[in-house]
This record gives C-alpha cells, sequence and structure tokens, in this order.
C-alpha cells in the first residue's frame, strides 16, 4: 500500500468489518420487501439514526405517484414508502451523488426472513448483499471521508430509495433531480463474489396493455364478439417479432378472458422488453404504437398501453470509463484486482447514467445468489470494499474532476 498518501492510509485504518456487520444484521432483521411500508418505515428510521453520524440534513421524501393495472384491467394507485435523502455541503467544489435502496425483493410473508451464518463464515439472509451490506460499506466510507482533513472540499447528495426493486418508478424524479451537477455517482449493488463489477447495463421497460372487446355468447352470437384474448394473443406475437440483437422482448402473461361458453370482453398482455440502447427504445416504441393501433382497428377493440422504458441503457461512455480506471487504480492501490463487465441486469445506475452523470453501481461488498434465500455477504469484503470506495471518493475530492 505504499502508493496510498498519509491521508488515505489514515482514511482507511479505521474501517472494520465487525462495525459494519452490525448495521447489517440489524438492518437487515427488518423485513423491507418494497411493499411492506411499515418495515420499510422502520428500516429508514434506523438509517437516519445511523446516517446522523454525518453532518448535513436528512429529509424523508414522499414517493411520486405510481398506478398499477390490476388482474381486472383496473388501474389504481400503488403505495410506496418515503425515500431517504442526505444533502452535505451543498457549496463545496466537488459534488458527488451516492446511492442504494433499502427495499429488498422478499415480501414480509416470504419464507426466507432469517439470517444464519454460513461453515465459512459468510451471511446467509434477505438483503445482507442487495444491499444492506452496500448501505453499511457506502456509511462507512463517507465516515471516513469526513474524518479527513479533504472532507470540506467535497459535498454530496445520499439518496437511499424504498423501491429499487420494483423499478424505481416512485423515486426516479428525486435521483434525476439528485444526479444534476454531480461529477460523478456510486451506487452500492453488490460486487460479484470474486470482486466484479458491473459495466456496461442493458435497459428495460415494462408494459400492461390493456385490450378491451366486447362480450357475447360463444355459441348464438359469436360474431357480435370481440374476442380481447385473441386480439392480446396478436399483439403479443407482433411484439415477440421486435426481436432482435439489441432488443429481447418477453410477453410474460395474458390475464383476463373468462368462461368457455363467452367471447371474452378483456384481456391484460403484460410485456418486457430489454433494449441495449436509446436508438433500440425508439425502434421499440414505435412498434409498439403501430402494432396497437394496427391490432385496435382490425379486432375492432380498444387498447390502452400503461408502462414504459424504466430503465434506460447504461453504456460505458468516456466519462464513465475515467470513472472506472479510477476505482481500478484505487483497487490496485489497495492490492485488489477491480475488473468489469456488462451484465443483463439494471439498477438505478441505469437512471444516473442517463442523467449524463458517471457511475459505477457495484460499489457494495462481494456477495452472490441474490433474489434467492441463498442469497450471501461475504463479511471480509466489507472493509475491503469501504476502503475503495473512500480512496475513490478523496481522489475525487483532491482531483475536483474524475
Ligand atoms: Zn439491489
Amino acid at each position: 500500500m505504499t502508493a496510498l498518501s498519509t491521508a488515505e492510509r489514515d482514511a482507511i485504518a479505521t474501517l472494520s468489518d465487525a462495525a459494519m456487520l452490525a448495521q447489517v444484521q440489524d438492518w437487515a432483521a427488518i423485513n423491507s420487501g418494497t411493499r411492506n411500508l411499515p418495515g420499510i418505515a422502520a428500516v429508514a428510521g434506523k438509517l437516519g439514526d445511523a446516517f446522523a453520524a454525518l453532518p448535513g440534513q436528512v429529509e424523508l421524501v414522499e414517493p411520486t405517484a405510481v398506478t398499477s393495472v390490476g388482474v381486472d384491467g383496473t388501474v389504481s394507485d400503488l403505495a410506496h414508502g418515503r425515500h431517504f435523502h442526505l444533502t452535505v455541503r451543498a457549496d463545496a467544489p466537488v459534488q458527488m451523488l451516492f446511492t442504494g435502496h433499502m427495499d429488498t425483493v422478499y415480501p414480509v410473508d416470504h419464507p426466507f426472513q432469517a439470517l444464519t451464518f454460513r461453515a465459512d463464515g459468510a451471511l446467509n439472509g434477505p438483503g445482507v448483499a442487495d444491499m444492506k451490506g452496500g448501505l453499511a460499506v457506502m456509511l462507512a466510507a463517507l465516515s471516513a471521508v469526513e474524518a479527513s482533513p479533504l472532507a470540506g472540499r467535497i459535498g454530496y447528495e445520499v439518496v437511499i430509495n424504498s423501491d429499487e426493486e420494483t423499478g424505481s418508478f416512485s423515486s426516479a424524479a428525486l435521483l434525476a433531480r439528485a444526479a444534476r451537477g454531480k461529477v460523478a455517482a456510486l451506487t452500492y449493488e453488490p460486487a460479484l463474489p470474486d470482486g466484479t463489477l458491473a459495466g456496461a447495463r442493458g435497459g428495460t421497460g415494462n408494459f400492461s396493455i390493456v385490450v378491451t372487446g366486447r362480450s357475447a355468447h360463444a355459441g348464438r352470437n359469436p360474431e357480435e364478439g370481440r374476442n380481447a384474448i385473441v386480439a392480446a394473443a396478436d399483439i403479443a406475437l407482433r411484439l415477440s417479432r421486435l426481436r432482435g440483437p439489441g432488443l429481447a422482448v418477453n410477453p410474460a402473461r395474458i390475464e383476463g378472458g373468462g368462461p368457455n361458453n363467452v367471447v371474452p370482453e378483456l384481456a391484460i398482455l403484460r410485456v418486457n422488453f430489454r433494449p441495449a440502447t436509446q436508438a433500440e427504445i425508439a425502434r421499440a416504441q414505435a412498434a409498439i404504437d403501430a402494432v396497437v393501433a394496427a391490432v385496435a382497428a382490425e379486432h375492432d377493440v380498444d387498447v390502452q398501453v400503461h408502462g414504459s422504458f424504466n430503465r434506460p441503457p447504461k453504456p460505458v461512455d468516456p466519462g464513465a470509463e475515467k470513472l472506472f480506471e479510477l476505482v481500478r487504480a484505487a483497487g490496485a492501490d489497495l492490492g485488489l484486482a477491480i475488473a468489469w463487465r456488462a451484465t443483463g441486469g439494471v439498477c438505478d445506475g441505469n437512471n444516473i447514467a442517463a442523467c449524463g452523470v458517471p457511475v459505477v453501481d457495484t460499489m457494495g461488498p462481494r456477495g452472490g445468489a441474490i433474489h434467492s434465500s441463498d442469497e450471501f455477504l461475504l463479511v471480509d469484503s466489507l472493509a475491503e470494499r469501504a476502503a475503495l470506495s473512500t480512496l475513490t471518493m478523496l481522489r475525487i475530492a483532491a482531483k475536483g474532476t474524475l
């Protein structure tokens, strides 16, 4: 570690796995599935207490209104928890953004709720890697920076949203606001077990397409009916033909219909798109509009499209390249080999990159099997990754640029 300055060495000297592990155990013991609003509020309260160690003002931001389409085709409001937002030294010369999420994919009635240590020392539990471990790493790194003589040079916003696992629909506006004017962003999704980071990410879009036809007796007057299931199936087939090297299309489900002797009046098609580029989003959006108009006309049905491309693709552009290089160099000075590779997953890093802010979105601890009952956190990576973050932040603060 001879490449580290004295200030850098001092900043990382106090980082310990044990302190962060205690926080992870405390936070992960509370179920905070996205829909468990009391659990989300409880974790937000814990985060408020822990992040009070930093200067600045914490606020809990009301979620933006989000609607969902039910199995009966009706559109209703979907409640979300409040989002954690901290602003520190808004007038400092270097401004960064740090983000994470407090929600997990495990609902309150999911069988996977308990924390256990594996024989190899890894911690198995809901959200330990994704991403309560990441939140502990972020806080430890920021605390180390605050104790450093360089702290006055850097200001930042921290956003910890409550709805990342369902697409950040109620926090996207807050993320975009917080990204504005930032030199770079770090997001605390877990690194792969071997320490590899996520580089380029594709985007995603989720749609619910509600088809309303006309019911009729299947035997007596079927010609008077307008079959919503057939029209929805036609939309699914046409959309699936858009598939190409830069666009995956997955018609996932058709709901609706009814008894065998009734021409079905209602169908809801759920479809997911995975565009690799903005151009593919534009192509898909234009095609959705054209397919919907054509099917509505040919089948004489009403078609309403709900949803959006909520996660834009995240290419590794020149700005992101510089940030990755800075993280890689910091890792090398800590004796860590840091590599990155493209992934099919999406996260808030997609939204931040779409704001033109360079982001590395897997600054959390090493872990794996996320979104499953085998999710694990490699405990001895907590201090390691906090040191990586601290060094990255200090160097950006010192340099003032990437
Ligand atoms: Zn996550």
